[in-house]
């Protein structure tokens, strides 16, 4: 089924493989008519991505996904509807940038120590981007024919407790919501049923998350079956959370996670776009 919002993709300007333009049109022809772009921790691609989709039949919502920490595990926040320009998310934006280059670097030397070829993929990364994520090395080490896939990548190194996990130093979630707010935009909680935490631990998460201002969590995500979109959906329905959609495109050669192919979202769960921030024309887009 194809939805028409999808408020979560990567470009270039983070680890997804298309340009943001080109995304765009890509989300465009997917079907998708209200999208929001989200790159890790930068706004780099807003700009291009907001000109295409004004020549197209296409809402564009400025977004960001931001990496956080929540007791002491990386949590991502979704900021959506957001000012690129304002001057504490900016700020925030460079602490993080910070951060990605001392960890890529960290990475990087863990992985010789491993005896894969850390430095010599991080040499490459460096000629592709400023903002290193471990996608970068996961594919970096697939292209130097290290492991035989980016899942290999992450199953025997750059996942947690693996050699070349780097403790991060992100952000506190509560940092995170604020710079969002700051920016005019709404936070929504990404992907609550990928962190690794009991069912108490993760309504504890949602509801710190809406009392810090949070307005909602993911409650569709890219690949996701009817069993967890109903388990996302009653977290947010017990949090008294919005719910949001999101595939979390970032390739178009993986067939299974392509920009609105999503399930719809439950009709118990208001619709985060429903809210003032975002274009109201569509609001009635599901
Ligand atoms: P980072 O923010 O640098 O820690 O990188 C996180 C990104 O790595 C996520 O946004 C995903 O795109 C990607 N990622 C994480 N785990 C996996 C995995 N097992 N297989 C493929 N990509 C992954
Ligand atoms: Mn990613
Ligand atoms: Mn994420
Ligand atoms: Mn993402």
């Amino acid at each position: 089924m194809t939805a028409q919002v999808d408020l979560h993709l990567h470009s270039t300007a983070s680890d997804g493989r298309l340009e943001p333009a080109a995304l765009v049109r890509h989300a465009f022809d997917c079907g998708v008519r209200m999208m929001a772009l989200t790159d890790h921790d930068t706004t780099a691609g807003l700009d291009a991505a907001a000109a295409t989709a004004a020549t197209l039949d296409m809402s564009f919502v400025p977004g960001i996904e931001l990496s956080a920490e929540w007791r002491g595990r990386t949590v991502h926040v979704l900021g959506l509807a957001i000012d690129p320009t304002a001057e504490g998310l900016a700020r925030g934006i460079r602490q993080l940038a910070t951060e990605r280059e001392r960890r890529a670097a960290e990475i990087a030397r863990r992985l010789d120590a491993a005896g894969a070829p850390g430095t010599e993929s991080l040499r490459r990364i460096r000629e592709q981007t400023d903002l290193p994520t471990r996608t970068h090395f996961a594919r970096a080490l697939s292209e130097l024919g290290s492991v035989r896939s980016m899942a290999e990548a992450f199953e025997r190194y750059l996942g947690r407790g693996r050699p070349a996990a780097v403790r991060s130093a992100w952000p506190a979630m509560t940092e995170a919501i604020e710079w969002i707010l700051a920016a005019g935009g709404v936070a929504v909680l990404a992907h609550p049923l990928r962190y690794t935490l009991s069912p108490g631990a993760r309504r504890e998460l949602a509801r710190e998350f809406r009392d810090l201002g949070g307005a909602g969590a993911e409650v569709v995500c890219g690949g996701a079956g009817p069993a967890q979109v109903e388990q996302a959906a009653s977290l947010v329905l017990r949090t008294g959370l919005a719910g949001s959609v999101g595939s979390d495109f970032h390739d178009p050669a993986i067939p299974w996670n392509q920009p609105g192919r999503l399930a719809k979202l439950p009709v118990a769960v208001q619709p985060v776009w429903a809210g003032a921030a975002f274009p109201q024309a569509l609001a009635e887009l599901a």
